[in-house]
């Protein structure tokens, strides 16, 4: 535990203002007192990163042939006990030239949980992501977006870096409508959009408000000028 994780968990124990600083800490997309994370890519491109959680799903392959058709690269957090249901639509994603990031093996909530615990899940899906497409990854993002006391080691031991969003689509509980307008507003150099191609652990998840959005950004981000990078991409100051 760092001092600054010592001084948060006192907060925990009572004091009004540190357990302000600990829902910071645990839910703020721009914290990184946790667990070093990035919500945002760099500003000197028109470029967005489109991201999706939750899959691999058996809507997956829809979702690819919807990026492939606008040659759209895009980054993937799976979850590992979802790669081992369905390896073969992991295999495809990581061969359509997509980022795979960690997304936990049983998507658990963070919270509360020890540290073993919390290795436990990244490692696990660590090593089915890597067994089955051939790459470890090198990206993370916690459920719920929810960090914890633990993370920050889990992270550094397997060589992760945390990712949270600019924009989080809502698109499991919004109307289309809704979604589309929200990640248009939120369009902007560098951003990190958070959608789902899944949902948790759940087997033929209905993702369609998903795709029916996607169907309809592509083409108009890149009539507004913006084109798409992975995560790993739209964090690096010198990509042409
Ligand atoms: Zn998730």
């Amino acid at each position: 535990m760092t001092q600054l994780e010592a001084v948060l968990a006192t907060g925990a124990a009572g004091v009004t203002v540190g357990a302000g600083i600990l829902a910071y800490a645990v839910r703020a997309p721009s914290s990184s007192l946790l667990a070093p994370s990035v919500n945002k890519g760099v500003a000197t491109r028109p470029a967005i990163a489109l991201t999706f959680d939750d899959g691999p799903s058996e809507s997956t392959g829809e979702l690819l042939e919807l990026l492939a058709a606008h040659g759209a690269p895009a980054t993937f957090f799976q979850c590992g006990a979802n790669v081992r249901r369905l390896p073969e639509v992991a295999r495809h994603v990581a061969a359509a030239g997509h980022e795979i990031g960690n997304h936990t093996n049983s998507h658990p909530m963070l919270h509360c949980k020890s540290p073993e615990f919390i290795y436990g899940e990244l490692a696990a899906a660590q090593d089915i992501i890597a067994e089955t497409t051939g790459s470890a990854p090198s990206l993370f993002r916690a459920p719920f977006g929810v960090r914890w006391f633990g993370l920050r080691d889990a992270q550094q031991r397997l060589g992760l870096n945390g990712v949270m969003w600019s924009t989080l689509a809502l698109d499991w509980k919004w109307p289309r409508e809704r979604v589309l307008h929200r990640l248009l507003a939120g369009a902007s150099n560098g951003a990190i959009f958070c959608l789902h191609d899944g949902r948790q652990l759940q087997a033929r998840p209905d993702v369609s408000v998903m795709l029916e959005t996607v169907r309809e950004l592509l083409p108009e981000l890149m009539e507004r000028g913006f084109h798409f990078e992975r995560v790993s991409e739209i964090l690096c100051p010198t990509k042409n």
